[in-house]
């Protein structure tokens, strides 16, 4: 298999698509093509959130006259559609004729896997899957490439359930059973630090990793950001690959990997233990609540600042007991259901659950 790292920038990512495609010599088998990109919710363009319009854009081109559908689930609780309006992927499609559709409402197919059933949507059957990742650090998964990114492709409860039993091992037995013909991955402007979400970092690296062997293009990857395979263990690694265009020790920039929380405030600690993005999101917008009141600003900077809070988020099957030199805890989200009764803590209910909730319990 082959690999292919090109230089990119939003102005010319259509070309450098093809180009890309050219280098790995890529002919879809099948007529009609789907699209997988990372648009897991909205935010704002061109800091790394999601994959850029624009790369979708070089394959709309590069294969114009196909059926051509573009689909996401985006993470738990998240508007589908409303995130394709918000980031330009509607109006996109409109141009091209493309159809957008939200996943969570396709037909679906039952597939076996690794742990059981599972149920995956039936255009990886009857379409050519083209896999279109964003390049992004994330808190839990170390990267969010290519594999991670095939979690859209579940509904809810499904995602849910990999964070209830092994988030990596899930991620890579995925892998196994919904094999992209093509992966691309979107790193003109990556995300580092505390990805994958807004308290991360954009990393403007201008590239476009492609390549038909989805493992081989995560390695790629994560060569290219410095990360050892131990870091991404959703990853199977591999001790050598093939790549063709620029190599990667020219293009390669360490990304900073340097989670300090949701929070960031001196006295609040966070146990995010096996917690999916639905109740990160969740303490996300508990955050803009909190800052857009004075009260709450004032009762928190008392709570979480000059004394200690600690939210417990996840099954919290590594917490032995209470967190230690813990001060108010507070769990978050059914996952830690059975933890608060054990210890009788406040719990904010809800798969995810509202920030509303959280808040009132801080
Ligand atoms: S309770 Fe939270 S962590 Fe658990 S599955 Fe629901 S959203 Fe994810």
């Amino acid at each position: 298999m082959t690999t292919a790292i090109v230089r990119a920038t939003l102005d010319d990512a259509p070309a450098r698509i093809a180009e890309a495609l050219a280098l790995v010599n890529y002919r879809p088998r099948k007529e009609a093509i789907f699209i997988k990109p990372n648009v897991p919710d909205y935010g704002p363009p061109q800091q790394g959130l999601y994959t850029d319009p624009r790369v979708v854009e070089g394959l709309l081109q590069a294969f114009a006259g196909r059926p051509i559908v573009i689909g996401e689930g985006g993470i738990v609780g998240c508007d589908t559609m409303a995130a394709f309006q918000r980031t330009g992927y509607t109006e996109l499609a409109r141009r091209y004729g493309a159809e957008l559709v939200d996943l969570n409402k396709v037909e679906r197919m039952e597939v076996a896997w690794e742990f059981g059933t599972l149920r995956l949507p039936t255009l990886l059957r009857t379409h050519e899957y083209i896999n279109v990742a964003k390049m992004k650090t994330h808190v839990q998964t170390g990267v969010t490439l290519g594999l991670k990114n095939q979690k859209g492709l579940l509904l809810p409860g499904d995602k849910r359930s990999f964070h209830r039993r092994n988030l990596n091992a899930c991620i890579r037995a995925l892998g196994q059973v919904a094999r992209p013909a093509l992966t691309v991955i979107d790193g003109i402007i990556a995300l580092e630090g505390n990805g994958p979400w807004r308290y991360g970092t954009p990393k403007p690296m201008s590239l476009l990793v492609v390549g038909t062997d989805l493992i081989e293009v995560d390695n790629v990857c994560l060569r290219i950001m410095g990360f050892p395979p131990a870091h991404a263990p959703h990853i199977p690694p591999r001790s050598t690959v093939e790549v063709v265009g620029l190599p990667i020790e020219e293009v390669a920039r360490p990304f900073a990997f340097d989670y300090q929380g949701f929070f960031r405030y001196k006295n609040v600690y966070e146990h995010i233990t096996d917690s999916c993005s639905g109740c990160n999101w969740t303490l996300y917008h508990t955050v803009k609540l909190i800052k857009a009141s004075r009260w709450r600003r004032l009762k928190f900077a008392y709570r979480g600042i000059w004394r200690r809070l600690d939210i417990v988020m996840g099954h919290a099957a590594e917490l032995e007991g209470l967190p230690p030199g813990h001060g108010k805890v507070v769990c978050v989200g059914d996952c830690a259901r059975e933890y608060a009764a054990r210890y009788g803590l406040p719990l904010a209910r809800g798969c995810p659950p509202q920030a509303e909730d959280v808040v009132k319990l801080l």
